[in-house]
């Protein structure tokens, strides 16, 4: 299969923007240039962006049904009082619905790939390859004991199911919750399950000033050393959120593999605070953007996730040059795809790469005129303006239709199950 977008704006994110022509063969980009050829298929994309597909690295896509369910409450007792009883309530059949409804939203704002931690995950793999999305999945272990042991031989059988199925579209890694939640033999034997599969580990890690408090009373510790002892910062390691950083850990963090992951709507929203990340970039340590499930950030188009990035730096900073539009889109494609130990594959527009392109119309009010297109993407753009999205080569959104799926369905669906479940 030969697609040839032809005549767009190249946004590749390794080099300037120039007009050309892009030629997909099969999963990869082939050419970038003026090519004229024949293809199974030609997109005219003059006028439009064409770049990137953008990394939603910390999701929890099964949790779509959370979304407005309670606005106002602090992270704790949002989760005690609001999530965990009712995901209690949730079968393997509710997380494939509101997983189909997040990959839905996902795919009509722009995520080609998303970096998912939660239970029935085997559910959110099946929507990953039914909508053609590129996903890095965990089960989320949390707890202790019997209940730990559990989670863990289910994490395991994730990755033997589903790893690198569909083409390599679909990674599996260890998902261990975080470091207030996973006594020391959770993280041991997590850590142990990463090294027996040779994965990276994805954990949230300082999010709020509360678990700062409690491993401080628990281990008289910081998060950072709990985790360094722990054996996790020896693997690739993505850390959802990193809002309470010390300097101490902030050394710790300069040699390890992976990054940060920053999720500014949530981490505002639940008043957990804000991430220093012009700090964490000026010294050397990739940061990737997240959405975080629905629950807590209520969209999970990434484009206000990159608006809100450049804001808060700004004004933590009280400068307007604290960090670029630019930036922030690299964070969103680039970075992100180093954070997550992909960008060999993907992030950018460079031949050999994979095909995941996203093309944007630009002929609308609100978008013009166009002085710069870093400026336009990173504070104009939103979701909806993505028109098409290739993911590994295959067209799975054409003129804002998802394809190989009947998207009112799944929100009635949605509608019905969220009438049980609340
Ligand atoms: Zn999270």
């Amino acid at each position: 299969m030969r697609i040839l977008i032809k005549n767009g704006y190249i946004v590749s994110m390794v080099s300037a923007v120039r007009r050309g022509d892009i030629l997909v063969e099969n999963d990869r980009i082939a050419r970038i240039g003026n090519i004229d050829c024949e293809a199974d298929r030609v997109i005219d994309a003059t006028g439009k962006i064409v770049m990137p597909g953008l990394i939603n690295a910390h999701t929890h896509v099964g949790m779509s049904l959370f979304r407005g369910c309670a606005d106002e409450h602090e992270l704790m007792t949002w989760l005690e009082n609001d999530i965990w009883p009712v995901e209690n309530k949730m079968t393997a059949s509710d997380v494939y619905s509101a997983s189909m409804l997040s990959g839905i939203e996902m795919i009509k704002s722009g995520t080609t790939t998303f970096n998912d931690q939660y239970f029935f995950e085997e559910e959110t793999a099946r929507m990953a390859e039914k909508l053609g999305l590129r996903a890095i999945l965990s089960r989320c272990i949390i707890g202790e004991g019997e209940e730990a042991l559990k989670r863990i031989a289910e994490a395991e059988a994730l990755y033997n199911n589903w790893h690198n199925k569909c083409d390599g579209r679909i990674k599996i890694c260890v998902g261990i919750h975080a470091p207030y939640t996973c006594p020391p033999d959770t993280i041991r034997r997590s850590v142990e399950l990463a090294d027996r599969l040779g994965s990276p580990i994805h954990i949230h890690y300082l999010e709020t000033k509360d678990e700062v408090k409690q491993m401080k009373e628990k281990y008289n510790m910081t998060s950072t050393e709990y985790l360094r002892k722990g054996g996790v910062f020896n693997y690739h390691v993505m850390l959802a959120h990193g809002v309470h950083i010390d300097d101490v850990s902030l050394h710790t963090l300069k040699d390890i593999s992976g990054g940060i992951i920053h999720n500014p709507v949530s981490n505002m929203k639940l008043g957990s605070g804000f991430a220093d990340v012009r700090k964490l970039r000026s010294n050397g340590i990739n940061v990737a953007l997240g959405t975080d499930g629905q629950g807590s950030t209520n969209t999970l188009d990434m484009f206000e996730e990159i608006k809100l990035a450049a804001y808060l730096q700004k004004g933590m900073y009280h400068s307007a040059n604290a960090i670029s539009g630019e930036d922030v889109l690299k964070m969103a494609t680039i970075e992100g795809a180093r954070v997550l130990g992909i960008d060999s594959e993907v992030g950018s527009l460079e031949e050999n790469k994979k095909a995941d392109i996203i093309i944007i119309g630009m002929d609308k009010a609100h978008l013009q005129p166009v002085h710069d297109i870093y400026s336009l993407l990173a504070y104009s753009v939103n979701g909806a303006d993505v028109e098409t999205s290739i993911i590994d080569g295959k067209i799975v959104m054409e003129n804002r239709n998802v394809l190989n799926v009947d998207e009112h369905a799944i929100i009635r669906d949605c509608e019905r199950i969220t009438e049980t479940l609340f």
